[in-house]
């Protein structure tokens, strides 16, 4: 198996496999595809042509997850651990029909959840929140399905999170909105790592999107041309598939 120390990796051709790679599509790409056509096709097989014999190979999603590094491979997250989101209103203008929220990623190990209040225990460290230490205890409530901090709970007391404006170039930040006459809807502008254990948004929102689709309609391994393109984290280098369907669950901005 390779080490994780290469920065990108292509699959051997079945025939050839001291010489010939599949260089069409580097590795990472592979699975982010192949995960993302079995959940329309169960039996796909990644393929691409031996740069040596020119004939195709086909890989399953399996045997494309064990030639990659370990360290390349998205990471389940622990049981009754999971992702909640810790929200902060930014000043918006009084004519907008939505309010408007920066939103991090918080991992929290939980001790309950039902369908309207969970709680547990403080799992990642919070940027937006740096004086609420590992291990708190939080707990908060849903908008649209989504775990939201909303309480603190030092030393049996509870508490108002004490959340600070993100500084500049703070990173694992992501825009929400929430309609001012549906106040339990969230809407998301932005897209989340598809590896289980990463918190990361994509930055890019609606517009970016549709703009690479246009540029972009086309990706190597898959033979037949579908509108989709793949996105990499840059915080663990996961990649993942962008659809319509996907760009178009977005708040449009
Ligand atoms: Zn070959
Ligand atoms: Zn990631």
């Amino acid at each position: 198996m390779p080490t994780s120390e290469a920065t990108e990796l292509h699959l051997p051709c079945k025939r050839h496999k001291r010489m010939g790679t599949l260089q069409a599509v580097e590795v990472r790409v592979a699975r982010a595809l192949a995960e993302y056509e079995l959940t329309g096709d169960p039996t796909y097989q990644a393929s691409a042509c031996c740069s040596v014999c020119g004939e195709p190979s086909y890989y399953t999603y399996n045997e494309i997850l064990n030639f990659m590094p370990v360290a390349w491979r998205p990471q389940p997250l622990p049981e009754s651990h999971g992702w909640t989101l810790l929200l902060i209103e930014v000043p918006a203008a009084e004519h907008l029909t939505e309010r408007y929220l920066f939103g991090e990623r918080l991992l929290v190990q939980f001790e309950f959840n039902d369908n309207e209040y969970w709680y547990g225990t403080l799992r990642s460290p919070s940027g937006m929140a740096p004086s609420m230490p590992l291990g708190s205890r939080i707990g908060g409530n849903y908008l649209s399905g989504t775990p939201i901090v909303t309480t603190w709970f030092p030393e049996g007391h509870s508490k108002t999170i004490p959340v600070e404006w993100p500084a500049p170039g703070t990173q694992d930040i992501g825009s929400f909105f929430i309609p001012k006459d549906a106040p339990d809807t969230l809407l998301t502008a932005n897209l989340i790592c598809s590896n289980p254990s990463c918190g990361r948004f994509f930055s890019y929102n609606y517009s970016q999107l549709n703009q690479v689709l246009d540029e972009q309609a086309t990706i190597g391994l898959v033979s037949h041309v579908k509108r989709i393109l793949t996105i990499t984290c840059p915080k663990c280098q996961t990649a993942r598939v962008v659809d319509e369907a996907c760009i178009n669950s977005l708040y449009k901005l």
